[in-house]
């Protein structure tokens, strides 16, 4: 629509207002965007926000040597509840800027993720974590249960919803998956979880269990339209029929799955067979950024490389798997990841009056194939101004450079585990 207006009354979208009809129109604010696309906010369908503060740390090592040898003991010597505070502080003032509305989040301490988001006015999925392993967070299951029903006692504020976020099928035991599908069923949650990430995630499974992740997922009763998929670049002929009968949402992080040399999603063959694919950025210490124009962008090239066939995925479809395709995956579609009357209003605004975007022939193409995260000038949630003109309008710029320095020192000092 081009030139269009866009209204907004009590933080929903209520008019998309012609040309020739916006004369009559009165408001109480109005922003013009000359040379501007106006888009739904991006949905980041998997971060782990937090963990900003090792970004640059443990880079260019295989999968589960950086996860073992390196993530695990980082996060034992130093994430706190303070961390996962500051952390995803700073998480958030990076999405905001590169027009992310809305983020599904997988990690500790997630009482403070609610915190950090609901001070930047962010939308936020959060997953509430279980696994078979201690952390800094609790101790196995048990606490991890017990935090969960403690959460589920009062309703989550306005902008936030939760998920049951089991890390995955290495590191959950079946009698803790029997009892995430059990919760998610009496709570109606999503699940969400890594699965088929790594060539060893499946070695380790088929010693372990007999069987593949997926076809023990799906014993379990974890594999249905509650779960959100996360990664699936491990997909060979016999998990096929499971996934086109179970049609799971799938989440991509292809930058992540590039850097740990994970694997490729088969996004085309996921699409063809009708599945619900959604985009994510995955932690920045395996990224190492939140962009999700960029990574709506290697989405695009890397289906299209992947499949060996440069027709597949086209800009319009990339976009969508960034925006509405997530809101799908978290059952926010009817609220989020279109502009249509009657959703909220969750919207960024990109300049495309900049080098790198002129000509304009077709907006949608110079988004997705040409754009950068600098041209992102304008962000709302429900309504709410996040940033304008790039400046962040709900956090404060100076102080959450200050702690992410001060998380730098603190780092730097504390020598490595062995
Ligand atoms: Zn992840």
């Amino acid at each position: 629509l081009r030139d269009f207006g866009l209204g907004i009354t009590n933080g929903k979208i209520a008019a998309l207002i012609p040309p020739q009809d916006l004369a009559q129109v009165t408001a109480t604010q109005v922003v013009s965007l000359d040379d501007h696309v106006v888009l739904p906010g991006f949905v980041n369908a998997h971060a782990h926000s937090a963990m900003v503060l090792l970004r640059g740390l443990a880079n260019d090592l295989p999968i589960i040597t950086w996860l073992e040898k390196h993530i695990f003991p980082l996060e034992a010597q130093f994430v706190s509840a303070e961390f996962v505070r500051d952390g995803t502080e700073l998480a958030i003032a990076e999405m905001i800027q590169s027009g992310t509305t809305c983020f599904n989040d997988h990690y500790f301490f997630p009482e403070e993720a609610v915190a950090a988001a609901q001070k930047a006015k962010m939308r936020a999925n959060i997953g509430l974590w279980v696994a078979d392993i201690p952390t800094n967070w609790g101790k196995g299951p048990e606490d991890y249960f017990s935090y969960f029903l403690k959460a589920m006692e009062t309703p989550p504020p306005n902008l936030i919803q939760y998920a049951l976020a089991p890390h995955g099928p290495y590191i959950v035991s079946d009698d803790a998956f029997k009892r995430v599908v059990a919760l998610a069923e009496q709570y109606d949650l999503p699940i969400h979880a890594h699965i088929h990430e790594s060539e060893e995630e499946i070695r380790r499974s088929l010693k372990q269990y007999g069987k593949r992740p997926l076809a023990r997922l799906h014993e379990l009763g974890v594999l249905s339209q509650r779960l959100q998929a996360v990664h699936m670049t491990q997909i060979t002929e016999e998990d096929w029929p499971l996934l086109e009968r179970v049609r799971p949402h799938i989440t991509t992080c292809p930058e992540s799955n590039l850097k740990l040399a994970s694997g490729f999603a088969p996004i085309q063959k996921f699409l063809e067979r009708g599945l619900n694919v959604s985009l994510g950025t995955d932690g920045a210490v395996s990224n190492n950024d939140l962009d999700m124009l960029s990574e709506t962008r290697t989405l695009a090239l890397l289906s299209k490389g992947v499949a060996g066939d440069a027709t597949v995925l086209g800009a319009h479809e990339a976009l969508k798997i960034a925006t509405l395709n997530g809101a799908k995956a978290m059952g926010l579609d009817h609220k989020i990841g279109s502009l249509l009357p009657g959703k909220d209003a969750d919207i960024m605004a990109i300049n495309l009056n900049d080098f790198s975007t002129l000509p304009t022939y077709n907006p949608i193409t110079q988004v997705v194939y040409s754009a950068g995260r600098h041209q992102i000038t304008h962000v709302w949630v429900q309504g709410e101004a996040l940033m304008s003109e790039r400046k962040l309008l709900t956090c404060d710029v100076e102080e959450v450079k200050a702690i992410a320095r001060k998380w730098e020192e603190k780092i730097v000092a504390v020598p490595p585990l062995e």
